[in-house]
């Protein structure tokens, strides 16, 4: 039952055509009934020589026009039916798709990218299986048994019917069985394969660290593991499949055993003429597919269900970050402010971030500084909102972050994240990400911006050149410098750098601060850095240790603090004296 009512839907929208399959499929089995009726008259007539040449002409001719009618009446359900169940299958995809657009960080913590593909491959697949080949052999069952058997009473021998009948509810029996199985284990058969689907992105995304570190073998023997387990798991699954097949097969022989034996008692004792008994025959043939159809739908929906229960499971997952209701509307975002704000990562032991206050208003740059670990990344993505966060302890524009709208906040910040993502598109793509339709001069401006003009004439087709997967074509420090044209195309209110520079050599960093000052006046800038000459300039640093603020001021008030940041000032700019020697 959980299958119709969780695509419930899905039917609802679709019942129109479906009502149409339906009807047809069921109008073609009863069609069916005709010919087998037409041989047992004609042998009968035959038999007692009264057949005429013209009634033959018409029965022949009868039973190829229904061949027609029937040819053209199963191509319209198969079509439709199918077309269905088609349609099913994209919908689903572009509705998952549209819900881990919504998710954060902690879902995709959760559920790996292999289990997310395996529902989005293997069980949207099962499912829409299930509303096409499972509506079928549904329908064939209920009025192919039906038709079938009300005929087998009307025209020949109810006693016959029932006699034949009689090993039907082992059947029934046996299909039950076996359907709970199967739906075991195909479930596990799913979760394996999801668990392969990690293994094998784990293996290619890492193939060069695992090439470098020799460890081939290794990896080909774990992943030799998981294979065997979805192979086996699989074989678990094959074997209950297999067994439907044989058990009906085994069931309705008994049943015409019985049709034979008992049928031709009847016509020696006159009680049915030959041709009636060669009907019988024939309708009891005619139950075989019904009853095939019976295990096979049993057999799909308990796979549908699994898998429609995978699926919900996903669904049901709210993201953890939510619009409040009803949201403020801010012109812009304004002065920027932390009061004692403390996080913690869902499931950890400890905070990430401990009690931290600061005031940066509009146009101003705060640095961000620290040993690594110490909650820099995790301190910008609280202005993100990747994470719930502790009402009223940020605000922007004096308005706590968690009323305002998030599709707003975000469309705020143009973020550079610590680990670049690119996509595998020509750069020039890559760059507009955030603003498809941008103008040409725009781009140049932002790649000039980001000091990424010089590189462009090394590669191969200039700014057509596709990176590759996550930007495989290219350098650290120039996928760096995409990720930073790509915030600034889109001019953001705030700019947020996490370590965004440390690819890049230190003329190429100053000559990107510099633009960045120049740029960026009257606009909000984070930068959070280990190299400290990328934050001297800040209006305001602060110095991060184990989540908590140690140290903060100006770059000057730092120096004359004689801590943290003045030690690891003078070590930097001591090699860097060294390096230029
Ligand atoms: P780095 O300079 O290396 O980038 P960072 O200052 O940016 O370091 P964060 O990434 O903010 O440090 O990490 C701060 C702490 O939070 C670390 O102890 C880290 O282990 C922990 N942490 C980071 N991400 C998660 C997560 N998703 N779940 C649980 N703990 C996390
Ligand atoms: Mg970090």
């Amino acid at each position: 039952m959980s299958f119709i009512t969780r695509l419930s839907w899905f039917f609802k929208q679709q019942w129109g055509k479906y009502a149409m399959a339906i009807a047809l499929m069921a109008l073609v089995n009863i069609l069916n009934i005709i010919p087998p009726k037409m041989i047992g008259n004609v042998i009968d007539q035959i038999r007692t020589g009264t057949l005429t040449g013209e009634e033959l002409r018409q029965s022949v001719l009868l039973l190829i026009g229904l061949a027609l009618l029937l040819y053209v009446m199963v191509y319209i359900w198969v079509t439709t039916l199918f077309g269905n169940s088609i349609l099913l299958e994209k919908l689903l995809r572009g509705r998952l798709l549209k819900h881990l657009t919504k998710m954060s960080p902690s879902f995709f913590q959760r559920n790996s990218t292999g289990e997310l593909m395996a529902l989005a491959t293997n069980d949207v697949l099962a499912i829409s299986q299930t509303a096409g080949y499972g509506v079928m052999t549904l329908v064939n069952t209920l009025v192919g048994t039906a038709v079938v058997l009300v005929t087998m009473i009307s025209l020949i021998s109810y006693k016959l019917m029932l006699a034949a009948l009689i090993p039907m509810p082992f059947l029934a029996l046996v299909i039950s069985m076996l359907g709970k199985q199967m739906r075991k284990r195909f479930v596990a058969a799913q979760t394996s394969f999801g668990r392969m689907n990690d293994q094998a992105l784990e293996s290619i995304s890492g193939m060069r660290v695992i090439r470098s570190y020799v460890q081939e073998e290794h990896d080909i023997d774990t992943f030799d593991r998981v294979t065997r387990d979805v192979m086996e798991k699989n074989i678990r699954v094959a074997a209950v499949n297999a067994l439907f097949h044989p058990s009906i097969s085994l069931i309705v022989g008994l049943s015409y055993a019985i049709g034979i034996g008992y049928g031709a008692y009847l016509v020696f004792h006159n009680q049915i003429s030959l041709g009636q008994l060669i009907s019988f025959n024939i309708y009891l043939g005619m139950l075989i597919w019904p009853m095939i159809a019976f295990g096979e739908f049993i057999n799909i929906l308990q796979r549908g269900t699994a898998s429609v229960d995978r699926l919900s499971k996903s669904f049901e997952q709210q993201p953890d970050v939510q619009d409040a209701s009803p949201t403020v509307s801010l012109p812009f975002p304004g002065s920027i402010v932390l009061e004692r704000l403390s996080f913690r990562y869902p499931g950890s032991g400890t905070d990430s971030l401990n009690e931290i206050s600061f005031r940066l208003e509009r146009g101003q740059t705060l640095g961000i500084v620290g040993r690594t670990g110490s909650g820099k990344s995790t301190l910008l993505k609280q202005l993100l909102r990747q994470y719930p966060i502790e009402p009223g302890r940020l605000f922007l524009s004096q308005t706590p972050i968690e009323q305002i709208a998030l599709s707003q906040l975000r469309g705020w910040i143009g973020y550079v994240p610590q680990e670049h993502l690119l996509l595998s598109k020509p750069i020039w793509d890559n760059i507009a990400l955030g603003r498809p339709g941008a103008e040409e001069r725009d781009i140049w401006k932002a790649i000039e911006m980001a000091s990424f003009q010089q590189d462009i004439g090394h590669l191969p087709d200039g700014l057509d050149t596709i990176v590759g997967e996550n930007g495989v074509m290219l350098s650290g420090g120039q996928k760096q410098r995409v990720s930073i044209a790509r915030a600034l195309l889109i001019d953001p209110e705030i700019l947020i750098l996490d370590d965004s520079l440390s690819a890049v050599d230190a003329r190429t960093e100053s000559a990107i601060l510099a633009n960045l000052r120049i740029e960026r006046t009257g606009k909000t800038t984070f930068i959070a850095t280990h190299r400290l000459s990328a934050v001297m300039h800040a209006d305001w640093i602060i110095v991060l240790d184990e989540g908590r603020i140690v140290e903060e001021g100006t770059h000057e008030q730092l120096m004359l603090l004689g801590g943290w940041y003045k030690e690891q000032f003078d070590h930097q700019q001591l090699e860097a004296n060294l390096a230029e020697a």
